[in-house]
Order: structure tokens, then C-alpha cells, then sequence
């Protein structure tokens, strides 16, 4: 990129910031090849749509939009209360939950902090941090996963934030609820602990907790989840944080009033009360896992064992040159390169026959 002129007046953060990297849309890639008919699993959306119960609601709604939304998104809060079994003063909403994760950022971070997260953490953790000016710990990965003794060895006088997403994307890598809750234990009272259950749905494993199981226990606990993965609204960006009424109340004083529009509220709340989508959504997931594991292992390539709606196959031959390979012949996946994972693609599982696409396709690039 040319030099910009305004770089040198710009936040420090900012100035060695590198923006996030998006799955490509359909229709750009359509654009820019002249194709048609292409398959997107590029961005771990639920590939069953959203539920028909939300779309009705939207539908029945749009009269309303020349309002403002409920600023304090009492409705949804309440329901999400009900759910979680906690106050409604613990719920905080946002557009999606990367403006979560944003705001925390934001009140927790600045210079001189240090926030800490895995190598292969989600790309959201860096930027949110060094935007404030603070700085990124990585902690070495174990089995592509969070080692939490790493992350333990690395908290000193600086450290205001630790993020972890369980599962995490993009490995689709998970902690027990045994390893979290001793390192729980360990951490500073002081320190706030982010646990990114994004994925939090589909996850079937046995020895598995929710976050959400620890917030009575400690108050710098912060919980995150999402609409836009299992629930299948990622288009409308709405998701939340749970965490002890002191944090919430600092979260929203920099939460912007009307951050969440009128429709995700509505559809949020809908799509909340729609458990059969959910149950819909998490079978045609396990499935579709099955279909891809057994795939993959068809074609004898490797990948790393994932419980998210996602996974990351290791290619046998050059990753970026398959990647564009796969573009042009219409199927959308996410290179992981930007992570450091140079030989993996990541591909969200999506309905029989586009997982079936992008096998078939895979298999004839490479042979
Ligand atoms: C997809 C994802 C999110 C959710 O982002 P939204 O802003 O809610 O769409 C959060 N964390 C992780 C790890 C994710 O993969």
C-alpha cells in the first residue's frame, strides 16, 4: 500500500494495526470470476438460513424501522436472563460479540496493559487490543490448542486482560471444564478472564462446562456468545457478555446507546425461544462433521479435531495455490495462513451436498 499521509497522527495502536480478513462473499467472488453457482463455507455460518420463525417475525416488523431500538434491549436481556439463570444487569449486548469483546478491550486494555491469548487465538484478540495501545502476549500453542499453564507463566504487572475462546476458532480446539476451572483458580482476582463460547452449541463432549457455570464464583469472569454461528443470524450482528452487574456496568458506559438494531433484538429474541432450529442446526453439523472427517481421511489428509462447525485440513500440497484452485472452481473456503497455519484451510461444514462439493473438488485438484 502506498504510504498513508496521516499515519504518523494517527492512536500508536493503530498505526501497526493490520485489519481482519473476512471469508469472501459469494457474490464477490462471482463478480470477479464470472461464475456462477459457487458454495461458501468460508465463514462458519449455519448453512440451514435463519429460522423460518425468524423471518416471520422480521417480516411482520419492518413497519417499525423508522423507530430507534430499545437502547437498553430490556427484552432481550430479560430472556437471556431466563436462559442463563442470572440478573439482567449481567447481560450486556452487542453488535455481534466482537463489539463485546471491543468494549472490554476498550475499558480493560490501553497503554502500558497487556492482554494474553493463545498463539492461534481468534484474530479478533489482537486487534481489539492493539487498537487501545496495549499490548499482545501469545503464549505458544499445545496440539494447535490453548495451554493454559503457558498462558498462567505469562501474567505479570501489566496483565488487565486474558482471552480464550472454547472452542476456539480457527482450530476448533476446546479445554475441559476440569483444566479451566484450576486455572480459574490461579488467576489474579484482578485480572478479567474472557471465555469466548462462541461455538458453546455445538459442543457434545462429555467433560465440557460452560463458562457460565464459574460467574457466581468469580467476579472477573466474562462470558461471550453469539447469535451468528448456531442461531444462524450472523448477518444481523447480535451477541452478548455475561459477568458480574461491576463489569457490565463498566462495559455499557462505553457501549454505543442504540448498537444493537430493532430486527436482531426481534430476531434474537425469537430465535432464542426456537430450540428446534437449534437442535436442527447441531444435528445437520454433526452430520455434515462426519461426512468431512471421513472425507478428509478418504483423501488421506490430516486435520486437526475440531468441535466447532468448522476444521482445519492440512493440505498436501501448497495451501494458497489449492485455496485459489478451489475459488475458481467456485468453492469458497478461509485460508488460515494470517494465524500462522501455512498449510491449513479452514472450512465450515456446511449442507450434504456442498460438503460433498468441496471433497470432490478438493480430490481432483490434488491428484
Ligand atoms: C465467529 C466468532 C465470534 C462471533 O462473532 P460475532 O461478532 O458475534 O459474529 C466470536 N468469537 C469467535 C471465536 C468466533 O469464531
Amino acid at each position: 500500500m502506498s504510504h498513508n499521509q496521516f499515519i504518523d497522527y494517527c492512536m500508536s495502536g493503530i498505526a501497526g494495526l493490520t485489519p481482519y480478513v473476512p471469508g469472501k462473499p459469494i457474490e464477490t467472488l462471482e463478480r470477479e470470476l464470472g461464475i456462477s453457482h459457487s458454495v461458501k463455507l468460508a465463514s462458519n455460518e449455519n448453512p440451514l438460513g435463519a429460522s423460518p420463525k425468524v423471518q416471520a417475525v422480521i417480516a411482520d416488523n419492518l413497519s417499525d424501522l423508522s423507530r430507534y431500538p430499545d437502547g437498553s434491549a430490556y427484552r432481550l436481556c430479560n430472556a437471556l436472563a431466563k436462559k442463563h439463570q442470572c440478573t439482567a444487569d449481567m447481560i450486556t449486548i452487542g453488535n455481534g460479540s466482537n463489539d463485546v469483546l471491543d468494549m472490554i478491550a476498550r475499558v480493560f486494555l490501553g497503554i502500558g496493559k497487556e492482554a494474553i491469548f493463545s498463539q492461534y487465538a481468534f484474530a479478533v484478540y489482537p486487534i481489539s487490543t492493539q487498537a487501545t495501545g496495549a499490548q499482545s502476549r501469545i503464549t505458544p500453542a499445545s496440539n494447535f490448542g490453548y495451554d493454559l499453564d503457558a498462558v498462567l507463566d505469562q501474567i505479570n504487572d501489566k496483565t488487565a486482560v486474558i482471552f480464550i475462546a472454547n472452542p476456539n476458532n480457527p482450530t476448533g480446539t476446546w479445554l475441559t471444564g476440569d483444566a479451566l476451572a484450576t486455572f480459574l483458580s490461579k488467576v489474579p482476582s484482578h485480572i478479567i478472564v474472557v471465555i469466548d463460547e462462541a461455538y458453546v452449541e455445538y459442543v457434545e463432549q462429555a467433560e465440557y462446562s460452560e463458562a457460565t457455570t464459574w460467574l457466581h464464583q468469580y467476579a472477573n469472569l466474562i462470558v461471550t456468545r453469539t447469535f451468528s454461528k448456531a442461531y444462524g443470524l450472523a448477518g444481523l450482528r447480535i451477541g452478548y457478555s455475561i459477568c458480574h452487574p461491576d463489569i457490565a456496568n463498566l462495559i455499557n458506559r462505553v457501549r454505543q446507546p442504540f448498537n444493537a438494531n430493532s430486527l436482531a433484538l426481534l430476531a434474537a429474541e425469537t430465535a432464542l425461544s426456537d430450540e428446534e432450529y437449534i437442535k436442527q442446526s447441531v444435528k445437520t453439523n454433526q452430520q455434515g462433521m462426519k461426512q468431512m472427517t471421513e472425507g478428509l481421511s478418504q483423501l488421506g489428509i490430516d486435520y486437526i479435531p475440531s468441535v466447532g462447525n468448522f476444521i482445519c485440513a492440512e493440505m498436501p500440497q501448497d495451501a494458497a495455490a489449492i485455496n485459489q484452485s478451489l475459488l475458481e472452481r467456485g468453492v469458497i473456503v478461509r485460508p488460515v495462513a494470517n494465524y500462522g497455519l501455512t498449510e491449513h484451510l479452514r472450512i465450515s461444514i456446511g449442507l450434504e451436498q456442498e460438503n460433498q462439493r468441496f471433497l470432490d473438488t478438493l480430490s481432483d485438484i490434488i491428484k
